[in-house]
């Protein structure tokens, strides 16, 4: 707990958090499908998740956006962009702006619950270990912005990752 607000890290799918208001896409620029969490996400939510999308789109590094969820169990998806490891500068403030503006974006339409992959750490490059401080970093700035969201829960795909986020929240083993 801080504050009012649970944070935990798991082993697991994003697309399987059927206990959590909303989930977070790490997105592409144009709201498509695509490999990674993106392709995950859209095949579990169903064609309309992208025909919801495309209005929104494209979307800039480190802004997020919310549609319904469709297919998947949760009641929204919140859409960020990460930013392309060293590509997308300065990439540790838009990784940030990932997760705040996120947070916010949940808070303000009163979810209670938000699941996040690892942003920008598969295709985008960003190695593991800086994305989990700058991860942790972020997610503890605005905790005490928070009026509705209770509890924030990185899903790590690997137990490896896990391991690196665990040390990086300092939730020891
Ligand atoms: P990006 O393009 O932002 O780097 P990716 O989707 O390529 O996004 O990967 C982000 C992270 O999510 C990687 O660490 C990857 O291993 C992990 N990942 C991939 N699929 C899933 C999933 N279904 N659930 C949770 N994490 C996933």
């Amino acid at each position: 707990m801080e504050g009012n607000v649970k944070l935990e890290c798991i082993q697991g799918d994003i697309t399987r958090q059927d206990d959590l208001d909303a989930v977070v896409n790490a997105a592409n620029a144009e709201l498509r499908t695509g490999g990674g969490v993106a392709g995950a996400i859209h095949r579990a939510a169903g064609p309309k998740l992208e025909k919801a999308c495309r209005p929104m789109a494209p979307i800039k590094p480190g802004e997020a956006v919310i549609s319904p969820a469709f297919g998947l169990p949760n009641k929204k998806i919140i859409h960020c962009l990460g930013p392309v490891y060293n590509i997308d500068k300065p990439s540790d403030e838009l990784l940030a702006r990932c997760y705040q503006n996120a947070l916010r974006l949940a808070d303000e339409k009163k979810l209670a619950s938000v699941g996040f992959p690892a942003i920008s750490t598969g295709a985008f490059g960003y190695p593991l270990e800086e994305a989990a401080e700058v991860t942790a970093d972020a997610i503890h700035s605005v905790l005490s912005d928070l009026a509705n969201v209770m509890l924030i829960r990185m899903v790590l795909f690997s137990d490896s990752d896990l391991q690196v986020f665990r040390r990086a929240f300092r939730l020891g083993r």
